[in-house]
C-alpha cells in the first residue's frame, strides 16, 4: 500500500509510517494528537509583573490579584500601619510586600 500522506511505499500492516512518520490507525492519530494538546504548558493564571506593579502601588493588591485576598488585606494593614506609625520599616515593609507578591508559581 502507498502511505497516503507522503505517497511512499510502505507494509500493508504498518500503522506508522516510516517515511513520513504519520499514524495510519485514525484512533492512533487522535489519540496522539490529543497526548500533544495535553503535554502543551499550562498558562500563565497570573503575571508576576503586574503583581509587583500592584502591590508597589496599593500594598497586598498583587496578592490579591493572585487571588490571595486574605493574605492582601494583611498585607495592605500591616504596610500603611508602618508607614503611618513607624515610617522607614513601613518602606522596608512595603518592599517584601511586593517581592513576596511577585513570588509563588503562575502556573498553578
Ligand atoms: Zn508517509
Amino acid at each position: 500500500m502507498t502511505c497516503p500522506y507522503c505517497a511512499e511505499k510502505i507494509k500493508d500492516e504498518a500503522i506508522k509510517c516510516k517515511h513520513c512518520g504519520e499514524y495510519l490507525d485514525i484512533e492512533l492519530r487522535e489519540s496522539r494528537s490529543f497526548a500533544n494538546n495535553y503535554s502543551e504548558p499550562k498558562i500563565k493564571k497570573w503575571n508576576p509583573g503586574i503583581a509587583a506593579l500592584l502591590s508597589l502601588v496599593i500594598p497586598g493588591a498583587g496578592q490579591m490579584y493572585k487571588g490571595n485576598v486574605l493574605r492582601g488585606f494583611m498585607w495592605l494593614f500591616i504596610v500603611m500601619f508602618s508607614y503611618g506609625y513607624l515610617g522607614i520599616p513601613g518602606l522596608i515593609l512595603h518592599i517584601i510586600c511586593i517581592i513576596t507578591a511577585t513570588s509563588g508559581n503562575p502556573y498553578e
